[in-house]
């Protein structure tokens, strides 16, 4: 996390709130706190939100909330030219801190992807889908596809207060389990709970869904079990392959290396969260 702070705890902090390439879905879960967006708005001075407020990047700021990822050349002048003008800097939703799906262009053939691409209009200059945190640093992160509506005040809220909400750590099972459901694994589903940081009160396992790890890997994985479970489970390797980079395959780049019996995967992998992950 950041060492940057702050501005005065007496003085408003200067807000803004942006989109790169994305749904705009995070920025919609932000305005879905609908009992209580005005107070944030009255906490912080609000100084950009796309669908509130004009958006100017060169203002300055003391924190900005970015959605989406790196998918065109004006995304990438838009992240550094952001950087530059705010104290912290927050990956909001999936895309922004992982690539999200966009991002599993990376792991599938050009024919299968190519007719998406936005030829006609000359402006959009295409880039490699990246997160945000492979152009510059990113100080905080608020995952999810969509991120939880809850954290994403709470994070605001706490800011505003100068203190920098610790973020959730423990697996989705812990969540899954405490909400008392029963276990999807074991009835052969390929949940992906036990390897997937929470923070979103298994919304999807409560809904009768599996888990499909859109908030990220938990910074002490055990990678090679849950392979093993699914595999156990009778799911093959180009499957399981699949369902792990369809939100965070940037982010286990060792996934091939692991899965490949007689490789030796790296030891460092990534970054994420503001950390290099080790595996093993
Ligand atoms: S993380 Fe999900 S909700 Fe947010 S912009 Fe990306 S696709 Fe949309
Ligand atoms: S259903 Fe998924 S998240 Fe819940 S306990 Fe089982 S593996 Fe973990
Ligand atoms: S249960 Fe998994 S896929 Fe669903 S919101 Fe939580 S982390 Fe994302």
């Amino acid at each position: 996390m950041s060492k940057k702070n702050t501005s005065a705890k007496s003085e408003k902090l200067n807000v803004g709130v942006y989109g790169i390439t994305g749904c705009a879905g995070c920025q919609l879960s932000l305005i879905f706190n609908e009992d209580e967006i005005l107070d944030v708005v009255n906490l912080v001075n609000l100084k950009a939100f796309p669908f509130i407020k004009e958006v100017n990047i060169d203002e300055q700021f003391d924190c900005v909330i970015l959605e989406g990822l790196v998918a065109d050349k004006g995304d990438l002048e838009t992240v550094k030219k952001l950087r530059k003008n705010t104290k912290m800097l927050v990956s909001l939703g999936a895309c922004a801190c992982t690539g999200c799906v966009p991002a599993y262009r990376h792991f599938t053939l050009k024919e299968n992807y190519e007719h998406l691409l936005y030829k006609k209009m000359e402006e959009i200059e295409d880039v490699d889908p990246t997160p945000i945190d492979e152009h510059v640093q990113v100080d905080y992160y608020i995952p999810g596809c969509p991120p939880d509506k809850k954290e994403i005040i709470t994070f605001i809220k706490s800011v505003a207060k100068g203190i920098v909400p610790r973020p959730y750590q423990s697996p989705v099972c812990v969540e899954c389990r405490r909400n008392g459901n029963t276990c999807l694994l074991d009835s052969g589903k390929p949940c992906l709970g036990p390897i997937t940081t929470g923070g979103c009160d298994s919304v999807c396992i409560n809904g009768g869904f599996e888990c499909w790890g859109c908030r990220g890997p938990t910074k002490d994985m055990n990678l090679d079990l849950m392979i093993k479970m699914l595999r156990d489970r009778g799911f093959d390797d180009k499957f399981i392959q699949d369902r792990m980079r369809t939100f965070v395959g940037l982010k286990l780049p060792m996934l091939e290396k692991v899965m490949k019996p007689g490789e030796k995967p790296d030891k460092l992998q990534t970054q994420f969260y503001g950390e290099k992950i080790y595996y093993g």
